[in-house]
């Protein structure tokens, strides 16, 4: 009973509310009015208690749902596969969808959390709060589909304007001045920053929608970084930022889609030069560690927040300072790269102090 007695309410209304039984009677219809499902299971995980929104969001009675196990009542299927609702992760990783199945073997998605009951040291049951997400679902296949369709839309006029400014500037169509080189010049490069910013849409959707198919291959990654490398170089020369790169030894083949390798590289690497002081330093070293091939890209620039630490892998997300020092950016990515690399069974890491620079980790299987 807590200490404090409310101060509306008289000693004697105090006392009958603090009665047990008009305690548990509280208790009773807070469980039963709460607009999420709630399921409480015992040691021997059989219902032993079921709210109105669980019963009818799961098609059940609730006389009829007590004492029946729990996996019964409530039934969980993956996109693969089913799995106990007791297994349900705390926070559900990645995409991973969880389904509840219905009295009639209808099913719905779920948002489940599931954490045992806990008397002493011992467990003596679980309580499963859930949430229907079909309308959430809904709302983010059209939000796919959306990006999906309108980045193909706008790709194919993009790369034929890009065709025809380059015919005019080779002079295909007559002779061009300097003063007008220079202009369409600039029109390419805009269209260039769009091409780019539609790839990275359509690289989002594919993730989402699992569109993605990776084609891995035995690769050696080291002319795809020196390639990348050679052509960053105007964009880093621009700023007068050093780049370094150091390959520790024989560098074995690993085991990727080259082109995701590519993206990832290159997404890194744009970065360091974009968040980069004047005059700054970029560090690749790419070396063996065990079965992995690791590479480390260092870089002197701007640094991140460790307020956005949590953050910084999910899409459209960008630090303060990198929107004050780079207004162009989409904070897509990250989110792109971090996919690749962990679709490629590798892990990506980084450390960042605030203005002093930031170093990013990822690596890649070796070819068996
Ligand atoms: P964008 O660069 O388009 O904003 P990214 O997904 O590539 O999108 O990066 C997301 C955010 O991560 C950036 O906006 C920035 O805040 C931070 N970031 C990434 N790389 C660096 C870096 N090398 N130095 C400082 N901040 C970085």
């Amino acid at each position: 009973m807590p200490d404090k007695k409310p101060l509306l309410l008289s000693p004697e209304e105090y006392q009958t509310w603090a009665t047990l039984e008009s305690q548990i009677a509280i208790d009773e219809a807070i469980i039963r009015s709460v607009g999420e499902g709630l399921l409480v299971a015992d040691q021997l995980h059989r219902v032993i208690k079921i709210n109105n929104a669980a019963a009818k969001m799961l098609g059940w009675e609730d006389w009829n749902a007590i004492g029946r196990q729990v996996n019964d009542v409530a039934p969980v299927e993956l996109e693969k596969g089913d799995t106990s609702i007791l297994d349900v992760p705390s926070s559900h990783p990645g995409q991973q969808t969880f389904f509840l199945v219905r009295k009639d073997k209808t099913r719905f998605p779920a948002a489940i959390t599931t954490s045992s009951t806990i008397l002493g040291r011992e467990i003596i049951g679980s309580v499963i709060v859930f949430r229907d997400i079909t309308l959430e679902k809904q709302i983010e296949q059209s939000k796919s589909d959306f990006v999906a369709i309108s980045s193909h839309q706008l790709r194919t006029p993009l790369g034929s304007i890009k065709w025809t400014l380059e015919m005019l500037l080779a002079g295909d169509f007559g002779p061009v001045s300097d003063q007008v080189k220079k202009v369409i010049h600039e029109v390419l490069e805009n269209n260039e920053r769009l091409i780019g910013l539609i790839g990275d849409l359509l690289n989002v959707s594919r993730i989402d929608t699992g569109r993605v198919v990776a084609a891995p291959q035995s690769t050696d990654v080291v002319p795809i970084i020196n390639k990348a490398v050679s052509q960053a170089k105007p964009d880093a020369k621009k700023k007068d930022i050093a780049i370094n790169i150091n390959i520790e030894g024989d560098i074995r083949p690993v085991y990727l889609d080259p082109k995701r390798f590519w993206e990832v590289f290159q997404n890194l690497l744009t970065n360091a030069i974009k968040y980069n002081i004047p005059g700054g330093k970029i560090a690749i070293h790419l070396f063996l560690k065990g079965e992995k091939v690791q590479l480390d890209l260092t870089d002197t620039g701007i640094g991140i927040p460790a307020s956005s630490f949590g953050r910084l892998f999910s899409r459209f997300y960008r630090a303060d300072n990198a929107f004050k020092s780079d207004t162009e950016g989409t904070g897509l990515g990250l989110f792109v790269v971090k996919s690749y690399v962990e679709d490629w069974g590798g892990r990506i890491w980084f450390e960042s102090e605030i203005n002093k620079g930031t170093a990013f980790h990822f690596d890649m299987p070796v070819v068996k």
